[in-house]
């Protein structure tokens, strides 16, 4: 079969060989502790179900305008506003079926057929496919690990080709929990101005953070810092929301409504009955704080939990320390032997001799890594780092 030119570059998900082992295995009755989702386990608040019930019942079962309702917009922007600490347009806010669309919609609009784009790594599997879906040329930027793989401009030098237009970080950051400080941002954002070059940046974590209430954004840096830029962002992870697809992107609204164009020949508006419980969620600020102050404290807690078990049962696995999103990554070819030379081997072989599930950093970019999320219960993850531990102490006498 032939396919076109827009997706033959277009790589299987490289986690799909871990999950569909982990399937397998549960199907046929193993005790499979699955530690590889990227949704938090939570169900979404009732206040915010709520009112998606209510406007079901109430008529809110039709298309709105493709950017979202004006209501939702409005609302959007007026909480970035009061972060960023200046008025923000809401016609610079287009609503999207989840972070994921806002994010093919700025990289589909924006790049194209020779040029390149510098992706902050380790990063989130799917921005290089969308890259490659517009036929431009991911180009993955590493951060040095003592510096929690966070990128620098002198990464971004180092990196970079004659081609450069754009620069996709996120933060905090799937898969290390790293969190950009403001200062790092601004040494970014200068770079990609000083270039003419468009910065994307990732913000889906902004709220699960565990230094301070939310971190930095980009959309906190003076406006003169900024050169062109997109913010990306939405409700799936805050608010337990990932089933719902909401999520939204903010720039200029010339732009947005290039994005706004885009979208209304895709996918139209995000799920009407969706939007009414996001606009819930972000204008019932008493509510939603409680929530993501709720669901903070048992992310907060996991993530304190996992770390002290690292340091207790596997004292010699490198990892970097969360400070935000609910991922644990770790290096594990100090465990390789013989038969596993990489991640992806190293994965199979937990799942299959353990019953964990975790994805290989071939996903991130870094087979020598893995990521364990710890959205899940107290109970699981002790279980699942004492049978990592019980498969390096099988290792280290075999
Ligand atoms: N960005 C990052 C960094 C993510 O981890 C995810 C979800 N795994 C998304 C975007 C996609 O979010 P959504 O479900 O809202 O499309």
């Amino acid at each position: 079969m032939r396919f076109s030119a827009n997706i033959e570059k277009l790589e299987p998900s490289a986690t799909i060989a871990v999950s569909t082992l982990a399937k397998r295995l549960a199907a046929e009755g193993r005790d499979i502790l699955d530690l590889s989702a990227g949704e938090p386990d939570f169900d979404t608040p009732a206040f915010i179900a709520d009112a998606a019930v209510d406007g079901i019942r109430g008529g809110m079962t039709r298309y709105t305008p493709p950017a979202g309702l004006p209501d939702l917009r409005q609302a959007i922007a007026a909480r970035l506003s009061r972060r960023a600490g200046r008025e923000l347009d809401p016609n610079g806010v287009v609503v999207t079926a989840g972070a994921k669309q806002a994010l093919f919609n700025a990289i589909f609009a924006i790049f194209g057929p020779g040029d390149e784009v510098l992706i902050a790594a380790p990063y989130w599997t799917t921005y290089p496919d969308l890259v490659r879906i517009a036929r431009a040329e991911p180009l993955p930027v590493f951060g040095g690990e003592s510096n929690d793989f966070k990128i620098t401009p002198a990464d971004l030098d180092r990196a970079a080709g004659d081609h450069a237009r754009g620069v996709v970080i996120n933060t905090p950051c799937n898969p290390t929990g790293a969190v950009y400080g403001q200062a790092e941002l601004s040494g970014i954002a200068a770079w990609a101005r000083e270039r003419g070059a468009w910065l994307i940046s990732d913000e889906i974590y902004g709220n699960i953070c565990y230094e301070g209430a939310s971190a930095p954004g980009i959309l906190q840096l003076p406006e003169s810092e900024l050169g062109p830029h997109v913010l990306v962002d939405g409700a799936s992870k805050s608010y337990a929301m990932t089933g719902w697809r909401i999520g939204f992107s903010y720039t200029d609204p010339s732009v947005a409504d290039k994005l706004t164009a885009l979208q209304s020949q895709i996918t139209s508006n995000a799920a009407t009955p969706s939007q009414v419980a996001a606009l819930r969620a972000f204008t019932d600020t008493e509510a939603s704080d409680a929530s993501l102050a709720e669901m903070g404290e048992a992310f907060r807690r996991r993530r304190d939990l996992v770390t002290a078990r690292m340091r207790e049962l596997l004292p010699d696995v490198p990892f970097i320390h969360p400070r935000g999103a609910f991922y644990l990554y770790f290096r594990v070819d100090g465990l390789f032997d013989a038969s596993v030379k990489s991640g992806t081997a190293w994965c199979s072989r937990l799942l299959e001799e353990e019953g964990v599930a975790l994805v290989p950093g071939a996903a991130f970019g870094d087979d020598r890594w893995v990521r364990m999320s710890f959205a899940t219960s107290d109970d699981v993850l002790e279980e699942a780092l004492a049978r990592i531990a019980a498969l390096i102490g099988a290792g280290s006498t075999a």
